[in-house]
């Protein structure tokens, strides 16, 4: 179940810095640009993904990267992200056996650009099962354990 909690919430967009809007789904809270069709999750909701699949966090980062391209689109801030809490740049890591890039701050979360979750959580789904032999993505769980440093 995933509910609209507000509009025009306080946190911008780290790519195309309009308001974030803030969802409920199941026990997870995302902050998400229905623009650019990325979202911000904390990292105890990443690591929580990393762990099980969820589908109602799964279903909304669906949702919002429909129609969404492959590419970020135009006009966007491509590097140096700004955390949408604290202002800090995101550090970015890259996930191989996803596919993607993802952009992290220590303090407070992750965020992911449209249809990155959802391959994410496919990708570490498939680990579980046995299906990606030697995940070469260990660096997203070092990042979010605090192991890694920037
Ligand atoms: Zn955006
Ligand atoms: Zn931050």
């Amino acid at each position: 179940m995933t509910y609209r909690v507000s509009a025009g919430g306080q946190y911008n967009c780290p790519r195309c810095l309009r308001a974030l809007t803030t969802y409920l789904a199941g026990v997870f809270v995302a902050d998400a640009c229905v623009e650019c069709g990325g979202l911000f999750i904390d990292n105890l909701a990443t690591q929580e993904l990393m762990r099980a699949f969820d589908r109602d966090l799964v279903g909304i980062a669906t949702t919002l990267g429909i129609g969404k391209g492959e590419t970020l689109p135009p006009g966007v801030i491509q590097k140096n992200l700004a955390c949408p809490r604290c202002s800090g740049t995101l550090a970015a890591v890259s996930l191989p056996s996803a596919g993607v890039e993802v952009d992290i701050c220590h303090e407070h979360g992750t965020w992911f650009d449209a249809n990155e979750l959802p391959k994410v959580a496919r990708a570490y789904r498939r680990r579980r099962r046995g299906q990606l032999g030697d995940m070469a993505d260990d660096a997203l769980a070092e990042v979010l354990d605090g192991r890694f440093r920037t």
